[in-house]
This record gives C-alpha cells, structure tokens and sequence, in this order.
C-alpha cells in the first residue's frame, strides 16, 4: 500500500499554475467560465470527431468521411493564380486518388513521393476519380511517433483567445494524469451493480475518447455524479432542517378533526382528505414540516390550508398565512372569513394601506399572541413583525414558484411549513427544484371542472369574437381581457398589429367596442386602494369587461367571469396561460378562453395547439418543461442549487431517479458524510455546494 501521495494536484488550484497556461490565458479561461483545476476538468468538450478505421482506396465512397493509410506517387505545387494549390496522387494496393490543398505552399517541404500519410476526409468526385479536398493528415515517418488520433478529438467550446487546439493541448496532459488528481467516489461492487466506469476513467474518456462506446460509459458516469452530488445536497440539507431546529408537535385529537371539519358546509373529498392526513402526520412530528401541497386552481387547497391552519390554533400556536400580492391575501382573508363566521379565532389582516398607528395596534395584537391567524403579504408580514408563537406558515405561491425561503419567523422553534402551488410541478422539478420538500397532490376536484372552450383565434376573426362577447355580455356575464403590456411600446408604430396589444390603449379601443357595457383598467402600477376598488366592483358584477395586465393572474376567484381574452398570447409562457385559463370555468356555467394570437413561430403555434387541446395542467408542464428546459422554468441558482454542467433533468430522468434514491439512502445512513468510504464524496460535496446549502457547518 502506498501512503498518499506528496505531489497530488490540488483540484482547488487557479488555473493559471496549470502547465502551458499562465496569467493571459488564464483570463481567458475565466472568461469562459473557468478558474480552478477542478473547472478544468470539467470543461467538457461539446462534440467529439472519431477517425473512421483505415479502408482501401477502392472501398472509398464520394461524400462518405473515410480514412486512408497511403503513399504519395506524385506531388504537383502550382504557385500562380489566386488560389495556389498543392496536387498530389495517392495509391495503395488497390488503387490511387487525388488528394488536395488549397494554399498548400506549406506542404512542398512536408509532403514527397515515397512518403506514407494518414488522411481523413470526405472524397468527392472531380473528373471522374475520387479526389480529397483539404483534408486532415499526419505524415508517418516511421518512427511511431506520429499520432493519426490526433486528426481526432474533443471539441471545445473555444473562444476568440483560446482556440480549440490551445485547449486540447493544456486539457490532454492533464487527463493522463486524471488518476492522480480525481478521486473515486464508490466501491468496486457498487459500481459494478449500477454498470459505472470508474471516475478517473470517465474524465480520461469524456475529453479523449477512444470510441463512441466509451464515450458514451463516461457521460453516464459524469452525469450520474452530478445528480448524485445534487440530491446529496438536498437530502443533507432536509437533514439539516429536520434534525437542527425543533418544531411544535401538534396533536390532532378526534374532538379537534371534528370541529375543524364543523366549519367546512360540505365533507372533504377523498384527496382532500388524503392530503390532510399527510399533513396531520408532518406536524404531529417535532420535526419541522417541509411539504408542497400542489393542485389545480379550484382543487380545494384553501380548504386544506385552513385546516391546517386551524390544527397549529388548537395547538395553542399561531398560523401565519402568507400570499404573494395584496389581492390574493385579502381573497384568502374574505374566504376564511366564510368559514370561520362566530368563531372564536381571532384573524387579521395585514395589508399596506393601514396607518402607523393601527400598524402598531396589530404587530402588538400578533407579539402578545392575541391574533391567532394573521393573514398578507410575504413582505408585509416578514417586515418588522414579532410573532408570539407561530406553529405554522402557510405560503400561497402560485406559480411564482421559486420565490419561496425559509421564513424568517424562527423563534426558539421552527415552525411548519406548507407551500401551496396551483402549478402542477413536473416529476423532475419535484426532485430538482423542490427536491428538498416532500409533495402532496390533490388531483382530483370537488365538482367536475367545467368545461373551458379555448380558440385561438385569428386575426381576421377578431370581430366575429367580439360580437360573440357581445352576447355574452347581454347574458349578464363579464369577461377578462389581459394584455402583455401595460403601455404601447413607443418603438412600435404599427397600431393595427395584434400582438403587442398594450392594456391602456385596448381599454380605450374596448370602450368603444363595448360601449353599452361598464369597460374597466386594472394594471400594476395602480394605487393599490384603487385596485382594491376595481376588484370589488368586478366581483360584485358593476363592471362587464375587466382589461388589465397580468396582475389578475394570481388566485382570483370570481365566478361570474366566464370569457377570458388572452390578447397576444403568444408573448406568454404556457404555464402562464393556463394559469390565466384557471380565471374562469369556476361554475358549471360554460366559459371560453380566447387566445389572440399572429404568428409563424412553430414553436409558439405548437403551444398555442396545446392550450386548445387540453385542460390538464399536469400534461402542459411537461410539455413546457421540454420545449422551454428546466433553466427557463426555473432558476437553479434561486434554489442554491449548482448548474448543471452535464446532466439534463428531462433528458436524464432515469439517471435522476436512481441517483435520488442513493443519495437519500446514503445520508440517511451516514448523514454527516464522515465515514471514511464517503470522504470523497463529501469533499465533492462541499467544493460544489460550498456555503450555498449551509453545509459548511454540518460538515
Ligand atoms: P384552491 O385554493 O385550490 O383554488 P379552494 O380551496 O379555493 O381551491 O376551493 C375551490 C372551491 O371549491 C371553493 O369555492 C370551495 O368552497 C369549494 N370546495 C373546496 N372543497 C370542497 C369540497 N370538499 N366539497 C365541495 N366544495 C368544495
Ligand atoms: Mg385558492
């Protein structure tokens, strides 16, 4: 056995010590995004270029990349003309071709009959024999010295500093050496059971493969690594959270599920229910509850926040329930309001436009614990307020995903957390993104979703649309219209386009179209008291036509409203319109989404296709996970998460699952990584995740 060994390249190291680089292009290495050793390694290269085996000239096919091993008859420099060019045959025992080089002076003293080279190339036809055309070559001088497999190779992404070449160079000697400086993760029989190549192996083989095979054994393995190392992090980091910070056990007696479920006017459904139970079992723990509660807007989620909520007050705790703007926390506040009517919770409601004073009043109503239920804004609650006892928050993110953070209410206890979410997460979020949090799903909803009608609707038939709006009006309905922007673009003087329909503008034009009906704006930058005015008077059906921006996205609940205009849909994400589509279709009344829309965009009509086809949220996420990648979706660095260099979630799923599944039962087993087998793999850890997961202080 050999002691470790002395001169062991530190992965840390900058990459300016590394041989053949240097302070100039180490800058240029950083703007690449390269700065250390270990950044180098993993520089993968973005394609490879295998050398077809050798074959005999008179097995050369035109326009087929083919290798020959053969000797030069004759060679033919033409120095004149514009374009100088070097001949020469070639012939083996088979036959002869022309091989040539467009200004290929360089090649007169390189280049003479007897000698014998490797070529590589695509022939073509020219004057009925085969002809090479500038190919790649490396003359054999008999020696063994020169290398065909250097026509071969990684191809890296290389910038206007550094080529290609410059990089292959400084990568090739250190990938010789990948034994010495790349450490093994796993043992040989683990390995062997999920068919890994070694480490070391995987970077010799992703940057110098010898064959498409091993090329291929060396993606799987830097992938799996990358997926295991993230879901290490996670599964670390919910171990942290689990095992660091109590929370409040709560119980749930008979006598408590009774009179919360007395408030409800109707008995849960089976999901409901379901969901409840995963959700009673998490807080009867003293470790803190970590849960996404995702369902389609209508699924009954509010329902299961309530209870929840009302679970922490039975337990002596407070319940803070947070939205993501103003409108949503009062829409939640009014709904509990129903509920909890002669009740002896106390509730409020925190919202931007009330006075210092009464501002006082409530934060010390909340810091006694007198308020059992408070009910705003994120921002508005994370403020300045001192909860006496917060037992549970309730974040209602709805597709705002991402925005979510530990609330900081921790007091000596943690309280549980649930986030709810009306954008249904793709499997491969739910491990990524949110991997740190377990999911419930509630799938199925109280009543049947009514069916939504969407079209998209041409330009030419936008008239015929507004005479069928028209009756809708006439039939006492109300109908949404959102626009991408709020004011016309300045730049754009075309007024006639269809697809940068700004909100100010189409409220003036909609005024006129719908001039016996009560035409209204509603958009972002409106005082917020204003706003609060608009949506009352809508939700009490005073105004017909609501034209607003994408600020009505989020949570409205308002029956009545059953046509919704969607007008240049295809400025929107597909997650978005469908979230939008939620609006309306609240009752069995029959409602319509109408998507405007000019475009020539395949990809744009193909979502635009999919909003027409279907209703199921689930289906469109993961249509627009694929066509729009995770990195869109979400923002990995949001989530502490590091970038992937390698792995794909989508593309990679399998791989995901099974590393998932290990990563978890590693740390559940070996949860501070300090056993010796897993030493690597928590000095990866950290190098990786560095401060970003808080892991720093666990290891
Ligand atoms: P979400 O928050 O998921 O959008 P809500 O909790 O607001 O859904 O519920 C949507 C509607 O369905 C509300 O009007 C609510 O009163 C009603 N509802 C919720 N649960 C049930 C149930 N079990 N049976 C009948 N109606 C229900
Ligand atoms: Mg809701």
């Amino acid at each position: 056995m050999h002691s470790t060994k002395p001169n062991k390249l530190d992965l840390t190291m900058p990459v300016q010590y590394v041989k053949g680089v240097g302070p100039a292009r180490a800058k240029a290495f950083e703007a690449l995004g390269v700065k250390t050793l270990a950044d180098l390694l993993e520089y993968f290269p973005r394609d490879w270029v295998f050398m077809p085996e050798p074959v005999k000239i008179c097995d050369l096919r035109p326009n087929e990349n083919a290798t020959v091993v053969a000797v030069i008859e004759q060679t033919d420099f033409r120095p004149f003309g514009r374009q100088p060019v070097f001949k020469a045959v070639l012939a083996d025992e088979t036959g002869v071709c022309r091989i040539l080089w467009f200004h290929g002076g360089y090649l007169k003293n390189k280049l003479a009959p007897g000698k014998v080279i490797v070529a590589s190339g695509k022939p073509t036809i020219y004057k009925h024999q085969l002809q090479f055309t500038n190919p790649k070559f490396v003359v054999l001088d008999g020696t063994g010295a020169a290398d065909p497999q250097s026509l071969a190779g990684p191809v890296y992404p290389a910038s206007a500093k550094l080529a290609n070449r410059q990089i292959k160079r400084i990568i090739q000697p250190i990938i010789e050496d990948a034994g010495e400086i790349v450490d093994e993760f796993y043992d040989d029989k683990f390995r062997a059971k999920t068919k890994l190549i070694t480490r070391p192996d995987a970077f010799k083989w992703i940057h110098f493969p010898p064959d498409a095979e091993k090329l291929a054994q060396a993606k799987r393995r830097l992938k799996y690594d990358e997926l295991f190392l993230m879901q290490s992090g996670l599964a670390l980091k919910r171990y942290k959270i689990q095992h660091f910070s109590p929370a409040a056990a709560m119980k749930c007696t008979d006598k408590i599920d009774s009179r919360i479920r007395k408030r409800f006017p109707f008995l849960l459904t089976e999901d409901q229910n379901i969901v409840i139970a995963e959700i009673v079992a998490d807080m009867s723990k003293s470790i803190p509850m970590n849960r996404l509660l995702q369902g389609d807007v209508g699924s009954g989620k509010t329902v299961v926040a309530l209870y929840a909520a009302l679970l922490a007050v039975a337990n002596k705790t407070q319940a803070v329930i947070m939205a993501p703007t103003e409108i949503l926390a009062n829409q939640h506040f009014l709904s509990i309001e129903r509920y909890l009517k002669n009740s002896n919770v106390s509730r409020l409601l925190v919202t931007g436009g009330i006075t210092p004073k009464k501002r006082n009043e409530i934060k010390s109503r909340i810091s006694t614990g007198q308020t059992n239920i408070v009910v705003g804004t994120v921002a508005l609650i994370q403020e300045d307020i001192d909860f006496a006892n917060p037992g549970i928050v309730i974040i209602d993110e709805q597709h705002k995903f991402g925005v979510h953070q530990r609330a900081k209410l921790i007091k000596d206890k943690t309280p549980h957390r649930l986030v709810m979410t009306a954008t249904p997460i793709p499997r491969t979020l739910a491990m990524t993104a949110f991997g740190d949090l377990d999911v419930s799903t509630i799938k199925h909803r109280p009543s049947p979703r009514p069916k939504v009608v969407t079209r998209w609707v041409a330009p030419d038939d936008r008239q015929k649309a507004y005479d069928f709006i028209r009756q809708r009006l006439r039939a006492k309905k109300q109908a949404y219209f959102v626009c991408p922007r709020i004011d016309p673009d300045p730049c754009d003087t075309n007024e006639t386009t269809d697809s940068v329909k700004a909100a100010t503008q189409h409220h003036k034009i909609l005024t006129k179209e719908f001039g016996d009906f009560n035409v209204e704006l509603l958009h972002g930058r409106m005082r917020s008291d204003k706003k609060q005015d608009i949506m009352s008077r809508f939700r009490k059906g005073q105004i017909d036509v609501l034209v607003s921006t994408i600020v009505i996205e989020v949570g409205l609940d308002i029956p009545n409203a059953t046509i919704m205009v969607i007008e240049g849909a295809d400025r929107f994400g597909l997650a978005q319109l469908h979230q939008l589509r939620g609006r309306i279709g609240r009752r069995q009344d029959n409602s319509y989404c109408l998507l405007f829309a000019e475009t020539e965009n395949e990809a744009t009509k193909s979502r635009l296709e999919i909003m027409t086809r279907t209703n199921d949220g689930f289906a469109i996420a993961e249509h627009d996970l694929k066509i729009r990648g995770p990195g869109e979706l979400f923002s990995a660095r949001q989530h502490g998460l590091p970038d992937l260099k390698i792995a794909n979630i989508v593309e990679d799923f399998n791989l995901l699952t099974l590393a998932r599944k290990n990563a978890f039962a590693l740390v559940s087993s070996d949860p501070m990584l300090t056993q010796p087998q897993n030493r690597n793999i928590r000095t990866a850890l950290i190098a990786k995740f560095g401060e970003k997961l808080g892991l720093v202080d666990v290891a």
